[in-house]
């Protein structure tokens, strides 16, 4: 199979070049994401994501750690945005994402930020990995525009913390070809708390049915590797602040079973995780049967779980080497 990624299929038409030039507008008055902060990002005023027009690109590198179908062989060519629209006090990714003055400095061009994906497509990647966009949802695309005119032609991950906005969502319909979404917390409260945000059951819900609705519950395959569908992330925190139930219960009865969720054992107390003593520890093997068993009960068996021992694994350090931030 020789996949077309949709974004190509949106260039002749002029789509492509139309929905960047409606999404960057939309900085004037900023709703990227459902915090509406409405603030005149183009002329310098910051949000509750402490970012401007231009895209802060903290790190980029070819990435084997993401689910194996796609990681595949040669990696996932991820590009890590710096700062973050939530604030969550585990974030194991804090050196970059609550680190605005720094990060201030990675700044890019739109013309620079395609230039990498070129060049993460040169080195043999199987996709173009989106990390943390959302805030930079609305100036993404002038990339992805730039990149498809000068040759990318790779499916584009559109990998987000799932507090996205719908309508920013849909100017990303057919140009995104797979969503990878976390679904940190079925309860709002535990949300505010741990992520300093409101209304995130509420409004993650309504991103990923809008997610569903663009590439619904297959995932299609070019080999090994997937080019296009949606995987829900789910991370198991400890003393069950996800309320991994009403995430599943959710998947499950009003979007469907046959979603491909990837179960991740994974946390690890860092960042202000010290201050809460809830959260201040990894989970136990209690906690991570149980939430395998509500799997098995909303009858979700497809996906993938992760071991145990994961922990460890998967902490990345961004302060010592930008290039390679998880010892590929
Ligand atoms: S993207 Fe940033 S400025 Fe825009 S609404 Fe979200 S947090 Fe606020």
């Amino acid at each position: 199979m020789n996949f077309i990624p949709s974004y190509l299929k949106q260039l002749d038409n002029q789509q492509l070049f139309k929905r960047a030039e409606e999404a960057y507008d939309n900085l004037i008055s900023c709703t990227s994401c459902p915090r509406d902060c409405n603030v005149d990002r183009i002329n310098g005023d910051y949000g509750i994501c402490t970012s401007g027009h231009l895209p802060i690109v903290s790190s980029y590198t070819p990435h084997f750690g993401e689910e194996p179908v796609l990681s595949g062989t040669k990696g996932a060519g991820n590009i890590f945005f710096g700062n973050c629209n939530l604030k969550c006090i585990y974030c194991q990714n804090f050196e970059i994402s609550q680190n605005p003055i720094l990060e201030k400095r990675k700044e890019v061009t739109h013309e620079r930020l395609a230039e990498i994906m070129i060049e993460l497509q040169n080195k043999g990647c199987h996709n173009i990995g989106l990390v943390s966009p959302t805030h930079f949802s609305a100036t993404i695309l002038k990339s992805i525009y730039l990149a498809a005119q000068k040759g990318l032609n790779l499916p584009i991950i559109y990998n987000t913390n799932g507090y996205d906005s719908v309508d920013m969502l849909k100017l990303y319909d057919g140009v995104v070809d797979i969503y990878l979404p976390d679904f940190k917390y079925g309860n709002s409260e535990y949300a505010k708390k741990y992520s300093l945000v409101d209304n995130y059951f509420e409004k993650t819900k309504e991103a990923i049915k809008e997610m569903y609705r663009q590439v619904g519950d297959e995932l299609i395959y070019d080999g090994d590797v997937v080019v296009r569908g949606l995987i829900i992330r789910h991370l198991i925190l400890p003393n069950d602040l996800s309320d991994t139930e009403n995430v599943f219960k959710f998947i499950a009865e009003e979007l469907s079973p046959k979603i491909h969720i990837s179960l991740m054992s994974q946390y690890y107390p860092t960042n202000k995780s010290y201050k809460d003593i809830l959260i201040d520890r990894t989970i136990r093997n209690s906690e991570y049967e149980k939430a395998i068993q509500l799997l098995e009960k909303y009858g979700l068996h497809n996906g993938w779980i992760q071991e145990m021992d994961s922990a460890e694994n998967y902490l990345p350090n961004f302060n010592e080497d930008r290039t390679n931030p998880f010892k590929n």
